[in-house]
């Protein structure tokens, strides 16, 4: 199963993707956890993609597709992967075909998670994550039993950088005019699947395991 989510910044990839990832047993690819981490361990890498990140801008097609290429190669990912937040542009996605076309390899499906804007805002100034053991709350809508401390370690909570109204303006937009371009890019190879974004996690993962062509979770009402 080799599969892209795609949709705007806090549509819930992330989150669908760990439940895909238990239930395919397939790895998560996120550009943008590696490029987090890159930042954090101060790599070359990280300085570079720092300023474009804190701005809500792109890194360059070059960075992201040279992560990819090196990280789809691992042995982990022969029977298959999910790309969350890759490919974000035209560039990256022709980048990304002529790759597996080389390895003889091809997509399986495309999962557009759709979601308004305002909604996205709402749901993005209130993520908060720990930085420890990398558990996410939300202030509004699942915050922790205490407020600021994460419940499974005790470690303090934090706002992503890029989580503050201003970035996520940005970003929602660099999404529109860059991102967006892809849904009719897949739709036109008959790749794409759309999903509603704006029920509850479970119902969300159901829709995504129907439209992947397999059977929602047993026992589950959604
Ligand atoms: P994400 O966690 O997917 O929202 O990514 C956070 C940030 O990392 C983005 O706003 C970009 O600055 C950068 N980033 C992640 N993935 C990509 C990508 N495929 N292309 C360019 N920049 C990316």
């Amino acid at each position: 199963m080799k599969l892209i989510l795609l949709g705007p910044p806090g549509a819930g990839k992330g989150t669908q993707a760990v439940r895909l990832v238990e239930h395919y047993k397939i790895p998560q690819i996120s550009t943008g956890d590696i490029l987090r981490k890159a930042v954090k361990e101060g790599t070359e890498m990280g300085a570079m993609a720092k300023g474009y990140m804190d701005k809500g801008a792109l890194v360059p097609d070059e960075v992201v597709i040279g992560i990819i290429r090196d990280r789809i190669l691992e042995s982990d990912c022969k029977n298959g992967y999910i790309l969350d937040g890759f490919p974000r542009t035209i560039a990256q996605a022709e980048a990304l075909d002529e790759m597996l076309g080389k390895m003889n390899s091809r997509l399986d499906h495309v999962v557009n998670i759709a979601v308004k804007d305002e909604e996205i805002v709402k749901r993005l100034t209130g993520r908060r994550t720990c930085p420890a053991c990398g558990a996410g709350y939300h202030i509004q809508f699942d915050p922790p039993a205490k407020e600021g401390v994460c419940d499974k370690c005790g470690g303090a909570l934090i706002q992503r950088d890029d989580d503050t109204e201003g970035t996520i303006r940005s970003r929602l937009k660099v999404y529109r005019e860059q991102t967006e371009p892809l849904i009719s890019f897949y739709g036109t190879k008959g790749l794409l699947r759309t999903i509603p974004g704006e029920g509850g996690m479970e119902e969300i993962f159901n829709s995504i395991l129907i439209a992947l062509g397999g059977d929602k979770i047993p026992g589950s009402d959604a």
